[in-house]
């Protein structure tokens, strides 16, 4: 097997087969040899489980993954990428191509037909254009995975992994806690991919709850007023909610009184227990009639 991570080795087979870098669909090649394996390790790959791969590239993640685990599945969007993966990964069985974009594929369909009776995992260097959408549907469709290995800006780990409640938060912070542990796991350097990016990156995982650990009656109502809080930043909680949700002042102000919090509070200090207790207090004031 040709080693994948090698710049020069890379060049020929892109070049043998008129392959050009696309920007806009985030095409970063990892050439440090070091970081592949450990990724499919943080990962659990192993015999009986089944690794999703979003965006293989010249396959050099899918190689490590498809050493130490039951099958790989990769999720592939730039067709001129197919004949190149053919030949890179050509001498293994249990590695899929899939030709789509991951954000449109039927994931649940793909799971059950692919990896019956497997643990999975997802394991991918994200595309840095789409991190967050790619991120939140995953964890929003609910997924059977046990966890979500990834590679990103370190700017965007250090917001999805950041604790609810402190000042790195954001409405994507409480979105992935709500959903599952992120914790940041190692960081990687501009210099470890051809072209290199403006921005150094990180590897993060994300390990899927079994349940929220808080219980909201309507979430999609719950993550409107994460996101209106969140929204202007500068603004305190009742302007914000009240602004981003369309509804009055006033109700924000006595949701926040009926828990006891301060009126100038900003969102980004308040813990997931919080923003779901001002949550069910705000549905109780809309609820109220006049
Ligand atoms: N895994 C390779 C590596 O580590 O060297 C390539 C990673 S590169 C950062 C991102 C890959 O995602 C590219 O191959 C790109 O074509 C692919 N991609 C971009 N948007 C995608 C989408 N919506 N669905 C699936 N793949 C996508």
């Amino acid at each position: 097997m040709r080693n994948l991570s090698d710049i020069n080795v890379i060049k020929e087979i892109l070049s043998r087969h008129g392959f050009s870098f696309s920007k806009s669909l985030g095409q970063n090649f990892l050439i440090n040899p070091s970081v592949c394996p450990r990724m499919a390790e943080e990962c659990g790959a192993a015999d009986d489980m089944g690794v999703i791969e979003i965006g293989p590239g010249i396959g050099v993640l899918t190689a490590e993954l498809a050493k130490v685990s039951g099958k790989v599945v990769s999720v592939e969007l730039d067709s001129k990428l197919l004949p190149v993966l053919d030949e890179t990964l050509g001498e293994f069985d249990n590695v899929k191509i899939i030709n789509a974009d991951v954000l449109k594929i039927d994931l649940h369909r793909l799971i059950s037909e692919e990896f019956p009776g497997m643990r999975v995992a997802v394991c991918a260097n994200l595309p840095y254009y789409i991190t967050s959408p790619i991120i939140m549907h995953l964890l929003e469709s609910r997924l059977p995975v046990e966890n979500i290995t990834v590679m990103v800006q370190k700017e965007a780990a250090q917001r999805l992994c950041a604790r609810v409640g402190s000042r790195q938060s954001g409405a994507v912070t409480v979105a992935v806690d709500y959903y599952a542990q992120a914790e940041k796991l190692f960081d990687v350097s501009r210099g470890s991919f051809m072209p290199a990016p403006n921005v150094d990156s990180s590897v993060i995982r994300l390990t899927v709850r079994d349940e929220p650990p808080v219980s909201v009656s309507d979430e999609s109502g719950f993550f409107r007023m994460v996101r209106a809080s969140f929204g202007q930043r500068r603004k305190t909680a009742p302007n914000s909610i009240s602004a981003g949700m369309g509804i009055e002042k006033s109700k924000v102000t006595a949701a926040l009184e009926e828990v006891g919090f301060p009126l100038n509070v900003r969102a980004e200090s308040l813990t997931m227990e919080e923003l779901a207790e001002l949550y069910k207090a705000l549905r109780r004031q809309i609820q109220k009639r006049e």
